[in-house]
């Protein structure tokens, strides 16, 4: 048994999952939001510890906030896969941390936040198969590179419940968006892989809790499809003659709904497009 509970929006959406015994951030949102999101936070856990924090990958809007809640949790610990353990200690990445964030700060009107994007630690780092006790059940780690290189996904076999990297593609309402940024086959074979645990219940990064086999197995059916559609389409279209800005008005025609909209500012949406583009064209 378990319970989940989402918190912060716009685009930095994350997640506290309780069980009976233990409790654990699921990402942890945007540097410049998360001060003001301790309370919830507390109000949710009912005067219970956070055991832990844990990453999906390295993204602003995942790792951001955590150097803020481990301060204000000081009993958690921060997990992750090792490469984003490595990622964070780049200074390239902690620059593109920051510039994410106050773009993300901007549209949130937040004037001033105290900048902790260079303090990003991890406790622990997990690699494929690795346990985290969740007391009630185990979540092991799953790698699922493609999103980044450090992609990790969670699943309890116990509970049959993946919590989805983005790599297998994020359901935004009805669409399911292509997330692949750094490898169009290695996010297909992550998304096999996953498909293949037999998930009873998928979280999806900044969404909602998918619930029931059939439903799963659709999603897999349906994001390895949108994957193999939207690579021939972009293949196709460059084939043509259609200029890089042209691809990223198409991709954003298909994929940036109003729905992907309350997820994925307009800033992250175009950078995201460039990766995807070269993804799907330059590989095979
Ligand atoms: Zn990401």
């Amino acid at each position: 048994m378990y319970t989940i509970d989402k918190i912060g929006r716009g685009g930095g959406e994350f997640f506290l999952l309780a069980t009976s015994t233990h409790t654990a951030l699921i990402d942890s949102g945007f540097p410049c939001s998360a001060e003001s999101l301790i309370g919830d936070i507390k109000d949710k856990l009912k005067g219970r510890a956070l055991n832990y924090i844990i990453l999906t990958h390295s993204h602003y809007d995942h790792a951001g906030g955590s150097p803020y809640f481990r301060r204000a949790f000081p009993e958690c610990s921060v997990i992750s896969g090792e490469y984003a353990a490595y990622v964070f200690t780049r200074p390239g990445a902690v620059k593109l941390i920051k510039e994410m964030s106050d773009s993300a700060a901007t549209r949130f009107n937040i004037t001033e936040y105290e900048d902790l994007t260079g303090k990003i630690k991890v406790d622990r780092t997990v690699k494929e198969g690795d346990t985290i006790d969740m007391g009630d059940f185990t979540l092991r780690a799953v790698e699922t590179p493609g999103h980044t290189k450090c992609s990790l996904s969670y699943y309890s076999p116990e509970e049959k419940l993946l919590i989805a990297a983005e790599t297998i593609g994020v359901l935004a309402g009805d669409i399911i968006t292509p997330c692949c940024l750094v490898s169009y086959d290695a996010t297909i074979e992550s998304i096999k892989k996953t498909a293949s645990l037999g998930a009873e219940a998928i979280l999806f990064s900044h969404g909602e809790l998918l619930k029931g086999k059939n439903e799963c197995d659709a999603f897999f059916e349906n994001s390895l499809k949108t994957h193999e559609e939207t690579k021939a389409m972009l293949k196709k279209e460059k084939a043509e003659g259609k200029t890089q800005d042209e691809l990223v008005s198409i991709l954003k025609k298909h994929f940036y709904t109003e729905e992907t909209k309350k997820i994925q500012p307009e800033k992250a949406f175009y950078l995201n497009a460039g990766y995807i583009i070269n993804c799907m064209t330059k590989e095979n």
